[in-house]
């Protein structure tokens, strides 16, 4: 699980260690964290963007991309969520100055390389959620394309009830379907590329809200965030176990 792949989208930190915090905390006390603990083993990088989480504290609150330098402009960083070998740059923008810019070539990011690195050597990694933010939707592959993987039947179930799981907690609605559509066609994300990959269960999600704070969520909000998402991953991770492949 990664969070902070957007510098700007503050809550997916908050998530990736509020999960570290409950899952230890409830090990032993909760079954079914128990269960999932003793196993599966779970892999959390907190903030994958680290430099531009940084500056979004220092400089600029609504920073997106990653603070590489580029010889061809002065404009800094790149979307590392465009930066993945899955369609790369079909539809990201090509300028350096844009939010969206893909990058010189995929994988040109040390963030990106890391993360690949990671999962290429890690071939018993067998489910990958990527947190982002806002909209309020739980995607599945594809996001690059309009085509549905041949496992798209079974993992929009596994969205279905994620969601379900969710919304007890508070009823918070999430939409739930491939990238392409419930969201917007998007090139080069790493849920795709994990996807080919080889990874099947892989789901990427953008929690809250639907635009009122959007990425300036409020505090109150975190934390009732925080426990609403867990519900959903610990849905997904109960149907891993029970569904091994
Ligand atoms: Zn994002």
């Amino acid at each position: 699980m990664d969070c902070g792949i957007h510098a700007r989208e503050w809550i997916s930190p908050a998530f990736c260690q509020w999960f570290v915090k409950e899952a230890t905390s409830t090990y032993g006390s909760d079954n079914l964290m128990t269960t999932l603990l003793d196993n599966l083993v779970f892999y959390v990088v907190p903030v994958l963007n680290v430099d531009g989480y940084s500056y979004t504290w220092t400089n600029d609150r609504l920073w997106r991309k990653n603070r590489s330098k580029h010889l061809s402009s002065s404009c800094l960083g790149v979307d590392l969520n465009r930066n993945f070998d899955a369609g790369w740059c079909k539809l990201g923008s090509k300028n350096p100055c844009d939010e969206t810019f893909c990058g010189t070539e995929a994988e040109s990011e040390l963030e990106v390389k890391a993360l690949t690195n990671f999962i290429r050597t890690h071939s018993d990694i067998k489910l990958y959620l990527t947190i982002h933010a806002y909209a309020q939707v739980l995607i599945v592959p594809y996001s690059y394309d309009c085509k549905t993987t041949p496992c798209h039947d079974e993992l929009n179930e596994i969205a279905k009830g994620a969601t379900h799981a969710l919304a007890s907690l508070y009823n918070t609605k999430y939409n739930y379907g491939t990238g392409a559509t419930v969201l917007y066609p998007t090139s080069g994300v790493s849920g795709d590329w994990s996807y080919d990959h080889g990874i099947k269960y892989l789901f990427t999600l953008e929690l809250r809200d639907v635009g009122h704070y959007g990425f300036l969520l409020a505090e109150s909000q975190i934390r009732p965030t925080c426990k609403e998402t867990m519900l959903a991953i610990k849905y997904i991770a109960k149907y891993l176990l029970a569904h091994p492949y």
